[in-house]
């Protein structure tokens, strides 16, 4: 390779790079990043972004998976309407008081105020559940299983984030009914973890969410929740409600059973959304940019031609053009840059900028040793390849660089988590911007309690979920906070 070295200079001459410094600056970092990362616009509507195609192509691998595992639980994808009229909105007391301060409605068609104003689904629970009622007249017509991908719009008023808060976003939302009592679907919330922990190569925690924190309307919440080091964040993956017979009995999801007999169907909801890119985006970033996990990044490789002076020109363009149909022929997602008015340097920076997991240089060395030169984009590890063969070499380097992103980002993680069993310990953990996991009551006052007493400029500490796969709660344990014996370990700590 050789003829890209000064990349410094390079990025000083082009404004390539970032102002901001991950460590240094992180919420200036990610807004910074999410932009000249091409995944991100921003819109002129606060809330609203504009998701490039660089964002869309990770959603879409990751839908792909998805939707494909979904179908073989035998759900089936369907749409429903955006709007919701208001009566069907408040037919559930306990969610739309949850929901109403974020609902957007629409008032007006033109110049002539609507009748009655619409609201936009911010969740489709009572947009689906009339026709489930409609549906569902015997044990027959159960199990009903469907999912829709679609857009909701939640009018958030607090920090509004790029994919991670955000007041219009795509997600699937996944809604079930049982004839006999259901739990949380633990098969759904295992491909929420599979998503994040082998595409996104991001570490979670299943658990279950607190009183406090479920979903409005539902029996309770399980989740997959992630971490952000830089700002010492919990934040909610994705989630998977039990949500028991609360809607059945409000719409009215009625059926005969098999002895006759009147009876309510059992439901659950669950939903993932394009934060997960945002969540990705924070834990792998650098201050070079994305750093895209192989599995998700629509470009795995791109290569890079290395011209010199008096050297064979052609030759490395065609070993290049060679170089990319061969990894695309293996099912690679390989790509070149050409552009003749940008130096080899520049395109180095570019591509970092982006992400991309693996650049391949090409310059008049490896033509003549017949070789390309790999550089990683975590490590920044230069290896040379044998065009002979690039394929194998290629694939097992993307397999390293997703499972090292892993590894390194479950590191990261982990060094956060600090166990506290007294109060004082909890304070002082949280100073330090630990995910705390604590011995607790499981009392929801005493998480107001502790809410009431943590709250600051940083914003106060809540309950993060208590893991499913609990440790022992040894006899006499007492809550860190109440001092009342404790029923459970529960993660703690700010969140998103
Ligand atoms: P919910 O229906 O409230 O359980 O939301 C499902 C999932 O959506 C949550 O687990 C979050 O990961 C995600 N989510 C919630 N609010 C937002 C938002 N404003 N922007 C992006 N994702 C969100």
């Amino acid at each position: 390779a050789g003829g890209g070295g000064k990349k410094k200079e390079v990025k000083k001459e082009t404004g390539l790079g970032l102002s901001y410094k991950k460590d240094d600056n992180f919420g200036e970092w990610y807004s910074e990043v999410v932009v000249n990362g091409e995944m991100i616009e921003y819109y002129d509507i606060s809330g609203c972004y504009i998701m490039r195609p660089w964002a869309i192509s990770i959603w879409e691998t990751m839908q792909k998976f998805f939707d494909a595992e979904i179908k073989k639980m035998k759900i089936q994808n369907c749409y429903f309407p955006l709007f919701v009229s208001p009566t069907v909105l408040q037919k559930e007391k306990d969610h739309i008081e949850g929901f109403a301060p974020e609902v957007a409605w629409v008032t007006k068609s033109g110049e002539s105020d609507l009748e009655v104003p619409i609201a936009i689904r911010p969740t489709s629970e009572t947009v689906m559940y009339p026709y489930f009622s409609k549906w569902i007249r015997g044990h027959r017509d159960l199990p009903l299983k469907l999912n829709q991908w679609c857009n909701v719009v939640r009018w958030e008023f607090s920090n509004p984030t790029p994919f991670i808060r955000s007041r219009e976003f795509l997600w699937q939302e996944g809604h079930t009914a049982f004839a006999t009592k259901s739990e949380a679907d633990d098969e759904i919330l295992e491909l929420y973890r599979r998503i994040y922990e082998e595409f996104l190569a991001v570490p979670v925690i299943k658990g279950k969410k607190s009183e406090l924190e479920k979903f409005a309307g539902g029996l309770y919440t399980t989740t997959v929740e992630a971490f952000i080091p830089n700002t010492g964040r919990g934040i909610q993956g994705a989630t998977s409600h039990c949500l028991g017979q609360n809607f059945s009995k409000m719409f009215e999801i009625i059926f005969e059973n098999e002895k006759g007999e009147k009876a309510m169907a059992w439901q659950n909801s669950w939903a993932y959304t394009t934060r997960t890119i945002g969540v990705m985006v924070m834990v792998h970033g650098d201050d070079k940019g994305l750093m895209l996990p192989p599995k998700v990044a629509s470009v795995q490789v791109i290569v890079i031609p290395v011209p010199y002076k008096d050297a064979d020109t052609q030759g490395i363009f065609d070993a290049c053009t060679a170089t990319v149909e061969k990894l695309c022929e293996a099912g690679i997602r390989a790509n070149s840059d050409f552009r003749d008015n940008y130096s080899p340097g520049w395109k180095y920076s570019h591509w970092e900028m982006k992400g991309v997991p693996l650049r391949i240089e090409i310059g008049p060395k490896d033509l003549a040793n017949d070789q390309v030169r790999a550089v990683r984009r975590d490590n920044g590890a230069k290896i040379d390849l044998p065009r002979g063969s690039l394929v194998e070499r290629v694939k097992e380097l993307l397999e390293e660089v997703q499972e090292s992103l892993f590894v390194a980002a479950k590191q990261r993680r982990d060094a956060c988590i600090q166990i506290v069993k007294t109060w004082d310990e909890f304070v002082e953990a949280l100073g330090q911007r630990k995910m705390i996991l604590a011995p607790w009551c499981d009392e929801e006052e005493v998480e107001k309690d502790v809410k009431a007493r943590t709250k600051g400029e940083m914003g106060a500490a809540k309950t993060l979920c208590s893991p499913l796969e609990q440790p022992e709660v040894p006899e006499g344990t007492l809550c860190f906070a109440s001092g009342k014996p404790a029923k459970k370990w529960t993660y703690w700590g700010r969140s998103y």
